[in-house]
């Protein structure tokens, strides 16, 4: 088993939704939390003073994770302020939703940036920390549309089926060391990501999930808690949190 207490956590989009939950499960476990966000300055700002009142130190990064120089700059500001990265958490996502025929260019690429290509970018500034932690862990949050596909989503699925295949071929490369590398595959979670889907096929989905109800952000967090504290023989997983929807 190993101690979180005082590691120091990068979360990628961790000011709302999902990533929010997890800022805050891993706070609560007294880990130190870099704190990325893209465009909602206020929602990280909330975040850290929620953090601070729990009496953990965290930080929060404006920083375009699709953009490599600002993944750096992500790093080395974690880096700058710690002195170390233990666990980084690609969590960062956006859909784009369209069917393959009406599906523009830029809606592919910009879904295939933020959602894979981010990970290259923070993986590859932050391995050679994670490499050096005493148990260093990179999660990735990947999705159940990535194992089962989803209807208007070809660009989505296919980021997030891309990095449960990153997630398996790095754990293989760094499975001598003691780094972790595993993928978390949530179904369908009630963020404002959900939201944006039409209620009346909202209400089809939740009838078709077998626990019939959606996830909770606080779901997913806890998964990340667990694989940190008690996945030192667990690398190349996808860790399924969906209510049974897929088994
Ligand atoms: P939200 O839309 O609620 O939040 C997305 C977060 O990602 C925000 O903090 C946002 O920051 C950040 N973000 C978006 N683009 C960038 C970028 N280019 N650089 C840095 N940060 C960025 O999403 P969820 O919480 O629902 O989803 C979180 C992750 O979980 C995603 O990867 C998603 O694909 C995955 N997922 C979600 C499911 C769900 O049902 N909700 C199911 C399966 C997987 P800001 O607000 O500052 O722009």
């Amino acid at each position: 088993m190993a101690i979180i207490q005082d590691k120091v956590a990068i979360v990628t989009g961790g000011s709302r939704g999902i990533g929010a939950a997890i800022s805050r499960e891993l706070a609560k476990n007294g880990v130190k939390v870099v704190l990325n966000y893209n465009s909602n300055s206020e929602a990280a700002d909330k975040m850290v003073a929620e953090i601070n009142e729990l009496g953990v130190e965290a930080y929060a990064v404006q920083a375009d994770v699709s953009k490599s120089e600002d993944a750096k700059k992500l790093i080395e500001a974690a880096v700058e302020r710690f002195g170390q990265v233990d666990i980084l958490v690609n969590n960062a996502g956006i859909t784009r939703d369209s069917t393959f025929k009406k599906l523009s260019e830029e809606d592919w690429r910009q879904v295939i940036d933020v959602n894979l290509n981010s990970v290259y970018n923070t993986t590859s500034a932050a391995l050679p920390f994670l490499t050096e932690a005493e148990a260093g862990r990179i999660i990735n949050i990947s999705s159940i549309i990535g194992q089962f596909g989803g209807f208007g989503q070809t660009n989505y699925a296919a980021a997030k089926a891309g990095l449960i295949g990153f997630t398996k071929s790095l754990a293989l490369e760094t499975a001598k060391t003691n780094l972790t590398v595993n993928a978390i595959c949530p179904g369908y979670i009630g963020t404002e990501m959900v939201a944006a889907i039409p209620e009346k096929v909202l209400d089809g989905l939740k009838a078709k999930i077998p626990q019939k109800r959606l996830g909770k952000p606080e779901e997913i967090a806890k998964g990340v808690v667990f694989l940190c504290k008690d996945g030192d023989y667990i690398t190349g997983q996808q860790l399924n949190i969906n209510g049974g929807i897929y088994m």
